[in-house]
């Protein structure tokens, strides 16, 4: 808000105005209020004088109007005339008798009434009129011979006119006189206050002055002790509050100072820790890369004989062994499969710390991944005679998109423990689009009734409940929460037993959660447990394949004991037919078809894992028999399923046919069409058996595919070699990346499978060019990595070299011979055993490649070509890592250290070392 100007004016102005304001609004009141009151006496005196003069006529012309005589009239007149602006005699009825002078502007209308009293007057405002009767009063009369009577009624009148002119005169006069008087009193009065203000003002602007120039920033200033008392004290206050902000002051710049010089000090030293720090992290970066190195290296090296171990074991298992040597086969491959996993877990694990894991998302089909996961337990399942089964409801799809390969490691891991963690009854890998819920050992009579329509809706994306459920000891309730902390185990006893990392659990939350789903386990102890995962994913084209939707309404029955199985049996039949009744034992069929006269098409006997055959199947089978001639087909758990019907049972029930559990939905429903069909043929040749066992036989997938093979390890060579030769391929071999470029000009491969590892040109480069060459000879090729590198960044580079796909050591044989197929365009069969790959393992062999390498190092030594000596050390390297000689290892690494240093000296004595030592070994 604006103040008012003399507000905001100094000290001195308002002195003034405090002191001149009241003078001259007093001498202003005062000089009007005496005008006024001379205007007031001068305007009672005229009206007097109006009024007496009036009156004093009336009176004195009394006799003259009586007897109206203008001549008395006239010499009464003459004086009063000529004081009065004019004045006339009139009658008793106002005709003028004579008049003197000017009436002025007279009405007679405006004559104010006064009752009792004739007498009046009025002005307005330039003149003033006054009017006075004349009364006849008889004793004044005394010369006429009849005096006449007095009456009360008026014989005349007198009008007099006064002018104000005088009065405005005087008025005007009055208030000069008045202005001039006040104004000299202001000055007086405005000369004694601006002395009087100076007095006053002088010493505080001095001190305001002083304030200022401290304000300012100079403290030297000093106030000068002088004039009024309250002037001295404030200057005194203003000195002292000088001279304690001159102390503030200079303290406050010494704190000041000493706080820059700490400030300083602090980023001196936060410099030096930022400086530290980047040096910390370039060595943490130096130590990550150095630690991925290692992992990559660790991957290599640990994998890449595991390879070869599984390989050859699963290959020697598969020769004629005495029983010994079988068994000492049978722990090499459980425990080397054991170790394999370990690795596995902890390189998994590690990579998702640093690196973390990217998701696939491709079309997969999610009954065909899991029936493979299933697969790969069932033999240790059954051994243990627990069942093993896969329930996907029916209205679950066939296709999702997703990545396959982390679902099924989640599967893999879930089921790996459940099996491992159970001694007796079942396990269930149960898919469904609700969440129910699972006790081992329900029962359920709803179940024997015929099956559900299979659902054929498809939404975009559906939310699935996967659950693996067992029956084994289960997990106390205080044990569930450190499982999904790294290396957390329920029973430290129990992992002696078992083995295992701790990790799998928290690698399989790890993928869910990073699939955007949610893992949980239920258990109590001794009460089985049940782990679920929630994932949402999306739904790719129809629900079901085509073949899969129930067209007939043939009858199938199902005999099976166990409810889960006779629920899975039933679910995978319901994409055969809508008409399916599952039954816990025969006797229960013969009433069904007792008391409905039921005929059926088919009738599945599935046995349980414990009853592999024996009495229990001949007396069902007879009982089948009995009212049932079709056919009838008994599924067992065990890896040729024909072994547990005997051939003359078979001939006696006949048809009978066997297959092996866990049955995968498509075998059975090819079984089925072929039994409808009534065409065996194709079938028996090779579908009964089981697809647990993993194991090969000469069927020709690749029959005629030419494939190169790229791998520095020799080992591998051999394994991949005998792998790809079973299935009928023509096999070329590369050691080295110069090699395969070589080679594959030479030859008319359409596969190369390139290890990204390997001398003179590495897997990656190689790719590059063979792609390129590929490409100027107008030939078609498909390269396939190879590594054992779990970083992803090796599989990446061989991706962005051009390898369609990247394959992860220790090889699957099936996913190797799968992809093979696919990319060559051949259709792959599934496996069979029986068949044994020849390969190059002997103890020979490796001491030939010994000596060889030994060989080799020595001349490129001695001819100082250190440069070839790189790929000779990765072979030593490999073989003494592959069969354990640690001496060897680090003799040669130590002799590889020394060259690296050009320690000639110390070299030749070390190579000398390492010659005698390939020796002793070779002897
Ligand atoms: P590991 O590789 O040691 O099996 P996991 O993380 O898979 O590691 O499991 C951790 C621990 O959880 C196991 O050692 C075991 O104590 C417990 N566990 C996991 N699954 C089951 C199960 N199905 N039944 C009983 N215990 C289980």
């Amino acid at each position: 808000m604006k103040l008012p100007f003399a507000l905001q004016a100094g000290i001195r102005s308002k002195i003034l105005l405090m002191v001149i304001l009241p003078v001259v609004t007093i001498s202003i009141i005062l000089t009007w209020y005496f005008i006024s009151v001379r205007r007031a006496d001068l305007a009672d005196n005229l009206q007097r004088f109006g009024e007496t003069t009036a009156e004093y006529l009336a009176t004195a012309s009394e006799l003259a109007i009586f007897a109206d005589d203008a001549q008395s009239l006239a010499l009464i007149a003459r004086e009063p005339a000529q004081r009065t602006q004019g004045l006339a005699f009139q009658h008793a009825n106002h005709d003028v008798l004579i008049q003197f002078g000017d009436l002025a502007n007279l009405d007679p209308d405006r004559w104010p009434q006064i009752e009792g009293d004739l007498h009046s007057w009025y002005t307005d405002g330039d003149y003033w009129y006054f009017r006075a009767p004349v009364m006849l009063q008889a004793d004044a009369i005394t010369d006429y011979a009849e005096p006449p009577q007095a009456v009360d009624e008026p014989i005349g009148w007198v009008v007099v006119t006064l002018s104000s002119a005088e009065l405005n005169r005087a008025d005007r006069q009055n208030v000069l006189v008045g202005v001039l008087l006040s104004s000299l009193i202001t000055l007086v009065v405005s000369i004694i206050a601006w002395f009087f203000s100076r007095q006053i003002y002088r010493p505080v602007r001095e001190l305001t002055n002083i304030v200022e120039t401290m304000e300012s920033g100079d403290l030297s200033v000093h106030a000068r002790v002088a004039g009024e008392r309250e002037i001295q004290i404030l200057a005194r206050v203003i000195n002292r509050m000088a001279s304690s902000l001159r102390e503030t002051n200079i303290n406050l710049q010494l704190e000041v100072s000493e706080a820059t010089q700490g400030l300083r000090a602090a980023l001196t030293d936060l410099e030096q820790r930022n400086n530290d720090l980047l040096v910390t992290r370039d060595e943490l970066e130096t130590a990550m890369g150095a630690k991925d190195q290692f992992l990559a290296r660790m991957s290599h090296e640990l994998r890449t004989p595991l390879t070869t171990i599984i390989g050859f074991t699963r290959r020697l298992d598969h020769t004629a062994l005495s029983a010994e040597q079988a068994e000492y086969c049978h722990a090499i491959h459980h425990s080397s499969v054991l170790l394999l996993s370990v690795i596995n877990d902890i390189l998994d694990f590690s990579r998702m710390q640093h690196t973390g894991i990217e998701l696939e998302i491709v079309e997969f089909n999610l009954v065909e991944e899991l029936e493979d996961v299933v697969s790969m337990h069932a033999h240790t399942a059954y051994d243990k005679s627990i069942e093993l089964i896969l329930l996907v409801d029916s209205d679950v799809p066939d296709r999702f998109s997703g990545d396959p390969v982390r679902l099924k490691q989640i599967a893999n891991n879930l089921l790996a423990n459940a099996v491992k963690f159970t001694d007796e009854g079942e396990v269930v890998v149960r898919v469904a689009l609700q969440q129910e819920e699972y006790a081992p050992g329900d029962d359920e009579k709803s179940l024997d009734t015929p099956g559900v329509d299979a659902s054929t809706g498809n939404s975009d994306v559906l939310a699935l409940h996967i659950t693996v459920a067992d029956s084994g000891i289960g997990i106390a309730a205080e044990d569930i929460e450190k499982l999904f902390k790294p290396f957390g185990q329920a029973d430290t006893s129990i992992n002696r037993r078992f083995g295992g990392s701790g990790l799998g659990l928290v690698i399989c939350q790890q993928l869910v959660e990073l699939m955007g789903g949610s893992i949980a386990i239920d258990s109590d102890h001794g009460q089985g447990t049940r782990v679920s995962i929630g994932l949402e994913l999306p739904v790719v084209g129809e629900a079901h394949d085509e073949s899969s939707i129930p067209s007939r309404s043939d009858s199938v029955a199902i005999i099976d004991a166990n409810l889960w199985s006779r629920r899975a049996l039933r679910s995978q039949l319901t994409h055969w037919t809508r008409q399916v009744f599952a039954v816990a034992e025969v006797g229960d069929l013969v009433k069904l078809i007792d008391q409905r006269g039921l005929n059926f098409a088919v009738i599945i006997v599935s046995l349980s894992p414990s009853a592999r055959g024996g009495a229990l199947l001949l007396e069902t089978l007879s009982t089948i028999r009995v009212h049932h001639s079709g056919p009838i087909m008994v599924l067992a758990c065990l890896e040729d399923a024909s072994l547990a019907i005997p051939d003359e049972v078979l001939h006696h029930y006949a048809p009978v046919w066997s297959l092996s559990k866990p049955v995968r939905r498509k075998n059975l429903m090819d079984w089925l069409k072929a039994i409808e069909q009534g065409d065996m043929r194709e079938l028996e040749r090779g579908e009964n058996t089981t697809q647990f066992s993993g194991e090969l036989a000469s069927h020709g997938s690749l029959k005629g595919v030419s494939v190169l093979i790229a791998e520095d390890n020799r080992f591998n060579q051999n394994l991949l070699k005998a792998l790809l030769e079973i299935e009928g391929a023509l096999v070329g071999l590369a050691d080295n990346g110069v090699e395969a470029i070589e080679r594959f000009q030479q030859s008319d491969c359409s596969l190369v499978l390139m290890d990204a590892h390997m001398p003179l040109v590495d897997g990656i480069e190689a790719t590059r060019q063979i792609l390129t060459l590929a490409e100027e000879l107008e030939r078609e090729v498909t390269v396939i990595g190879l590594t054992a590198d779990t970083t992803e960044n090796e599989s990446e580079r061989m991706k962005q070299a051009g390898a369609l796909e990247v394959l992860y050591k220790p090889i699957d044989e099936e996913a190797l011979v799968k992809t093979l197929c696919e990319y060559s365009g051949s259709v792959y069969r599934s496996r069979k055993s029986g068949g044994i790959a020849s390969a190059e393992t002997s103890r020979a062999a490796l001491k030939r490649e010994l000596i060889k390498e030994v060989g080799n190092l020595r001349r490129a030594l001695d001819t100082g070509q250190i440069g070839e000596s790189r790929e000779i050390f990765h072979q030593l390297l490999g073989l003494s890592g592959l069969y354990g000689m640690v001496e060897l290892r680090q003799r040669v690494i130590e002799l590889r250290e020394s060259l690296i240093l050009q320690n000639d000296s110390l070299a030749k004595e070390q190579l000398s070392a390492v010659e005698a030592l390939v020796h002793r070994i070779t002897e």
